[in-house]
């Protein structure tokens, strides 16, 4: 482990010399009237360990501005993880929850079976917007568990080489998460301050990873990386050489690769088209239950295409 106190001298050589590491490019998908950075599913790699959506957005300016607005949507056989960069967000959901969030704290939505929620800035909003979403798969002994809601104001932080790691699920460099996960995962933010940083992060090789930056930039052994790109590291790795200038944030999520094959389709994650037709028609009977405090309609789902969901993956 070590400090670098100067800005990361980066060299401009993009071919890692490990090649079994793998460089994806975002693409761009829209939530509402936001746009984001889709990172995961990849047509390639549908989960790493159990993460298996990744949105990153902005930051963006919305003031005076509506900003974030995701109205009622349903969600089976995932966890949603809500965490924020920049600015503030309110959940809602049919359990009734509600929970202001903002930056370096977790909402993690299990959905278990079944629930809905809302997300959108609050009326008097911050100025800027910038955060993640991500989904994480519940394996198939956990994804009928009773739907819950978790709020963590105060999670674990560590310092590792000019980096601050806060943890927001598992463990990472000696700091641990009380979020609860349903299979072996990790999910941390690194941050460098205001000097540049530079760890030997340490990995259990029984992890699959994968690494973006948030803000800034970074090089992952010996690859460099704006925001974006999402780099894979398979398992079987002891430590990552991660540097990143100052000011710079990443996302590092991995787990022990799940071994099932997934069916995502909308909002739900399952396992067979009949699953998936059922929640669609439980949604449209309205069997999620109400949102409360939402003002507004709850999203439709999109008409099902039968003949590509039972296409093999
Ligand atoms: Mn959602």
């Amino acid at each position: 482990m070590s400090t670098v106190d100067a800005d990361v001298e980066v060299p401009d050589v993009p071919v890692p010399a490990n090649n079994d590491l793998e460089l994806t490019e975002a693409r761009e998908g829209h939530v509402g009237t936001i746009t984001v950075r889709r990172m995961l599913p990849l047509r390639t790699r549908r989960s790493v360990g159990a993460w298996c959506f990744i949105d990153h957005y902005g930051p963006m300016d919305v003031d005076g501005m509506a900003g974030m607005n995701v109205p009622p949507h349903p969600h089976i056989g995932l966890q949603t993880v809500t965490w924020l960069l920049t600015g503030n967000v309110l959940h809602r959901d049919s359990l009734g929850s509600e929970q202001l969030i903002r930056p370096g704290q977790l909402n993690l939505m299990t959905s278990g079976r079944g629930i809905a929620h809302a997300e959108e800035s609050p009326t008097e909003h911050d100025r800027v917007l910038h955060g993640v979403q991500l989904w994480v798969a519940l394996p198939d002994a956990s994804r009928r568990a009773e739907p819950a809601f978790e709020h963590h104001a105060d999670l674990p932080t560590e310092g590792l080489g000019g980096f601050e790691i806060s943890v927001l699920m598992g463990e990472l460099a000696g700091a641990s998460s009380p979020a609860t996960a349903f299979s072996p995962i990790v999910g941390a933010q690194l941050s460098a301050g205001t000097r540049a940083a530079s760890a030997m992060v340490p990995l259990r090789p029984d992890y699959e990873h994968v690494i973006f930056v948030a803000t800034g930039a970074a090089e992952v052994d010996g690859v460099r990386m704006h925001p974006g790109q999402l780099l894979y590291l398979p398992t079987g790795r002891h430590e990552s050489a991660v540097a990143a200038p100052a000011d710079s944030t990443l996302l590092l999520l991995g787990g022990v690769p799940l071994g099932e094959k997934l069916l995502m389709w909308w909002n739900f994650v399952a396992r067979t088209p009949d699953e998936i037709e059922a929640a669609t028609a439980a949604w449209r009977a309205g069997e999620f239950g109400p949102v409360g405090g939402y003002r507004g309609d709850p999203l439709p789902a999109p008409p099902l295409d039968a003949a590509r969901l039972r296409m093999p993956l």
